[in-house]
Parts: structure tokens; sequence; C-alpha cells
């Protein structure tokens, strides 16, 4: 995993989940990761929809990320 396990707009530490729906929604080669609250806002949607889709990314068992 990379090393810059703290949001880059925050700073607070990120949990693996934070990171896996980072790499799932922005980038699969991101170095730097931002945490649910501060995705949520630069993709102008909040923090629900991303809770919902981890969620959904874990339950379905498909995503590599969520295990
Ligand atoms: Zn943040």
């Amino acid at each position: 995993m990379p090393a810059d396990r703290t949001c880059k707009s925050c700073g607070v530490p990120l949990r693996t989940d934070d990171v896996a729906i980072y790499l799932k929604l922005v980038s699969r080669t991101a170095q730097h990761f931002q945490c649910i609250d501060c995705l949520g806002i630069s993709l102008n949607c909040g923090r629900e929809p991303i809770l919902k889709l981890i969620e959904y990314f874990r339950a379905s068992g498909n995503c590599v990320l969520f295990r």
C-alpha cells in the first residue's frame, strides 16, 4: 500500500476503506488520498453516497479493494 495514509486535504488518518474508495472513484494509481468527508466535498455529493458505495462494494464481494 502507498505510504501516505493521511488525507491530503485535512490531514486526518485514513482508514483502509477511505483509501479503497478513493482508488475506486478517483484513480487506481493515486498516491495521495482524501478522507470520505473531503472526497464528498470534491465530488460535490457529500459523504452519504460514498458510505453507501463502500457498503455496496463490500457486500458485492467482487472488488479486490474491499476484502
Ligand atoms: Zn479530509
